[in-house]
């Protein structure tokens, strides 16, 4: 059935055109393995695992059937002073896919919950051992860690400093590490930049390490442009950390579970942070999940502190909901039947050589990728920055396949059980609309 578009009205849809969307609705309506249907019983081919999130393809029937068995046996626990099984369960489990250390683990609903939690988590935990002075967090230019306002302020998207003010005091910026001029067209990670983490000396240097409590950076940027951090530029941040006592916090609510070819991105990059927050793909995006994986030694610090009653004051109503804990573990067996946690280092080659076959297409000013992540970044048209990939992306819909943007960057992120056919299709849809966008 097609869409009545006089009822789009009461629904205010979120980071969307409202007025020209519902001019042109467009409406997904099923899903299955690596599409999605729309209204029109369309087949979309899903270049963007729905949004960086469905990385074992739509409708496992293992994960439907958990939602559907665990809301029929406990619809709800309480999460404050009382458990239920499947969340030791599953922070178990997911405790044995982190990097040696990061195996204590904090429940949310999103990824922006999750990096109020770190941020909250961090200060906290300075403040139990005694060095309460340690309040200001560092986040890094072209930084995105979800919209609320701790994530908004370490974040670094101007748009939202032109919507909401000056944000949160007491928080700087490190410089971005893109640099077009010497690494445009890497294949994998880039070669220069490492350098670039120097930048957190300085601000050591104008506030004195006492007063800083962390950073936090994406080890792969997505929502703002795919930028892969340049060789060796994590492990030099994480040495700065080290040498000043300052907690290093890794945002991989997009790059978790399996999208850069490990589990983490921590284990490609081979830089252990001491928090890590995710989201997404813990429930193979089916029902809202997230969480904050925190070294061992943070949560003994809040368990050998003064004994009160409550030792980590925060939490979500929906903490480890008995639904979503049910998806992470149908998903987390999902993930390991198909081997899909390691696919990506598998697939990763192929995709690359694809995705950098378009470097001669018009407009295309340069190609990033690591694991299953690309970035074809486009000059912009004059006046009018992100137009022109975002005409890209309205010919990719009309022609099935379903890509995002951000500002002049296409982003490609599909589900990681993706095959030689798919990526083609991908690339050869891509191939003509970048020729008919010119
Ligand atoms: N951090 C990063 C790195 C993200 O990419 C996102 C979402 N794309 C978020 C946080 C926010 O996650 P959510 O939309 O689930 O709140």
């Amino acid at each position: 059935m097609s869409a009545d578009v006089s009822r789009l009205d009461a629904y205010w849809m979120p980071f969307t055109a409202n007025r020209q969307f519902k001019q042109a609705p467009r409406l997904l309506t099923k899903a299955d393995g690596m599409y999605f249907r729309d209204d029109k019983d369309r087949e979309i081919l899903d270049g963007i695992a729905g949004l960086w999130c469905v990385n074992a393809g739509h409708n496992r029937q293992k994960i439907v059937q958990a939602i559907q068995d665990q809301a029929a046996e406990l619809d709800f626990a309480p999460p404050f002073q009382m458990g239920h099984p499947k969340a030791f369960e599953l922070a178990e489990r997911l405790a044995q896919l982190t990097p040696a250390g990061l195996n204590r683990i904090f429940f949310t609903n999103s990824g922006s919950e999750s990096v109020e939690t770190a941020l909250k988590m961090a200060i906290a935990y300075h403040r139990v051992r005694g060095e309460g002075a340690r309040t200001r967090l560092i986040g890094r230019e072209r930084g995105y860690h979800g919209v609320n306002f701790g994530g908004i302020s370490v974040g670094g998207m101007v748009a939202n400093r032109k919507m909401f003010g000056s944000l949160l005091a007491g928080v700087d910026h490190i410089r971005h590490t893109h640099d077009p001029a010497r690494n445009a067209f890497s294949v994998g990670i880039p070669q220069h930049g490492a350098e670039f983490a120097d930048d957190l000396e300085r601000l050591v240097a104008l506030h004195d390490a006492s007063t800083i409590a962390a950073v936090i950076v994406e080890p792969v940027a997505g929502s703002t442009g795919v930028l892969i951090p340049p060789q060796g530029y994590l492990q030099r941040l994480r040495d700065i950390c080290d040498k000043h006592g300052i907690l290093l916090i890794f945002d991989e609510v997009i790059t978790g579970f399996g999208r850069t070819g490990s589990p983490f991105g921590a284990q490609t990059f081979g830089v252990t942070p001491d928090l890590m927050t995710v989201a997404k793909g813990i429930t193979n995006g089916c029902v809202p999940m997230g969480a904050v994986f925190a070294q061992q030694k943070i949560h003994d610090a809040f368990m050998t502190g003064p004994e009160h009653l409550i030792e980590f004051f925060h939490g979500y109503t929906y903490s480890a909901h008995p639904l979503a804990c049910a998806a992470g573990i149908a998903t987390l067996d999902t993930y390991a039947d198909d081997d899909l946690l390691t696919r990506a280092a598998r697939m990763q080659d192929e995709f690359a050589k694809a995705l950098h076959s378009l470097r001669e297409e018009p407009n295309v000013i340069d190609v990033r990728n690591i694991g299953l992540v690309g970035g074809i970044e486009l000059k912009s048209l004059d006046g009018q920055p992100a137009k022109r990939a975002f005409n890209v992306f309205l010919d990719c819909w009309d022609k099935g396949l379903l890509i995002r943007t951000t500002g002049d960057t296409i982003a490609l992120s599909p589900p990681l059980i993706i095959e030689s056919s798919h990526i083609e299709r991908i690339i050869d849809t891509l191939r003509g609309a970048l020729r008919r966008a010119a």
